[in-house]
């Protein structure tokens, strides 16, 4: 009988899943999918690897199917459809690993209790993100689970790229710069070896560029710097959320405004980016077909940050070797990478136009000093690999 690892990746309103069959030492995707809309109108799609559709079902609107109705549905789904496989254990995606986690970790009641403490670094994820792992420690408790942190991969980060110029008691309170997307992020730096000898060794500056979005500097595959910081709003204009902001910006708001913390915060992370300076759509593929002017403004103001912020990360590693692009937007949206590479030409990077329109992998030309890339991410399979290791601990 097959075993395989499960890899959950729960957000506050849907599931995410994978099953990775074991197969000869490798990790075969066996099965993905989802659950959305799990307080509004719940529905659940199943996929195999090459995307045949596996199994469907939608629930009435307004249905409360919530995390623990998803996942009774999900193991129900994958008792009968994949009767013949067994779930060795399940791998969680969780935001924030805070001080105390450089490295996913087997998931007991103490290390809940320690991840629930983080709760107030992340509200808007880490209760998610928790909810599966208390859910299954409560009806399968002999079921392993690991936990596999956004912010592991960037602990390697020197002191000054993980501290604010606030009082030093602060630092040490954990009130620092965490980094986030360190799941894409090492998984990158995973395969880049393959990738080019000279990316994985050097200076590479990778753009994870999704609905989320922020850049890290890897130093010989370590994170040296990334753009996000203390919270996920950090660094970048992203789909709906600011990215880095005048903290005065805050007090005005507050004072002048009398808007209070929820209030802000919903327009931070929901209101901004690219949905609120184009009043359109926070999705990339709505902005780039339109001819509205507000949208093209939001797309130079995205590239603009970008190249910003690249400016930055070349400064911290002391020049650039390589640019990777992934997620969404970096994986698929040809005419954005075709505008950081034009605007890191500085840098020496030249762009191959055809190959940039073929999606890669290789988007710079033979004679770039800087090579550029694209490189799908796999967070999914960076978790199923982190269990496997955990568990045979
Ligand atoms: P998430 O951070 O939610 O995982 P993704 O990595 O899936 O997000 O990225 C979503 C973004 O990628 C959206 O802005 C979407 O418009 C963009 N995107 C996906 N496919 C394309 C495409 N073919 N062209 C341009 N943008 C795309």
């Amino acid at each position: 009988m097959p075993t395989a690892l499960a890899v959950l990746n729960a957000g506050s309103s849907s599931l995410k899943f994978s099953l990775y069959v074991e197969r000869n030492g490798a990790l075969d995707l066996e099965v993905r999918g989802q659950v959305e809309g799990l307080y509004t109108a719940p529905r659940f799609v199943a996929k195999s690897a090459d995307g045949t559709l596996l199994g469907e079902e939608a629930w009435p609107e307004g249905t409360q199917l919530g995390h623990a109705g998803a996942l009774d549905h999900l193991f129900a789904h994958l008792r009968a459809e994949h009767a013949d496989i067994t779930i060795a254990g399940v791998g969680h995606r969780v935001v924030h690993g805070g001080l105390d986690y450089t490295q996913p970790v087997r998931v007991d009641a103490g290390v809940l209790t320690t991840l629930e403490k983080y709760i107030p670094l992340a509200p808007l994820h880490q209760p998610h993100n928790l909810s599966p792992i208390k859910l299954i420690a409560e009806r399968t408790p002999q079921l392993p689970q690991v936990a596999c942190f956004d912010t592991s991969f960037h602990r390697s980060n020197p002191e000054v790229a993980q501290m604010f110029g606030l009082p030093y008691a602060m630092y040490q309170e954990g009130v620092r710069r965490y980094g986030f997307h360190g799941l894409s992020y090492e998984y990158i730096a995973s395969v880049l070896p393959q990738v080019d000898a000279r990316a994985a060794a050097g200076r590479t500056v990778v753009l994870h560029l999704g609905n989320g979005a922020s850049m890290c500097a890897l130093q010989g595959g370590r994170s040296v710097a990334s753009s996000m910081g203390f919270t996920a709003v950090d660094g970048l204009m992203m789909g709906t959320r600011s990215g880095s902001l005048d903290p005065g910006v805050v007090l005005y708001l507050m004072d002048q405004r009398g808007m209070d913390v929820r209030a802000i915060e919903k327009l931070l992370y929901n209101g901004s980016g690219l949905l609120g300076v184009s009043g359109i759509a926070s999705d990339m593929r709505t902005l780039l077909a339109s001819d509205a002017p507000r949208a093209k403004l939001a797309l130079d103001l995205y590239c603009y940050r970008i190249r910003r912020e690249l400016g930055a990360m070349a400064a911290v590693l002391g020049g650039v070797d390589a640019l990777v692009f992934t997620a969404g937007i970096g994986e698929n949206a040809a005419p954005i990478r075709a505008r950081v590479c034009a605007d890191a030409a500085w840098l020496g990077v030249e762009l191959d136009a055809a190959t940039n329109e073929a999606h890669g992998p290789r988007i710079s030309t033979a004679d770039s000093r800087v090579s550029a890339w694209v490189v799908p991410t796999n967070e999914e399979l960076m978790i199923a690999r982190h269990t496997r290791r955990v568990l045979a601990q």
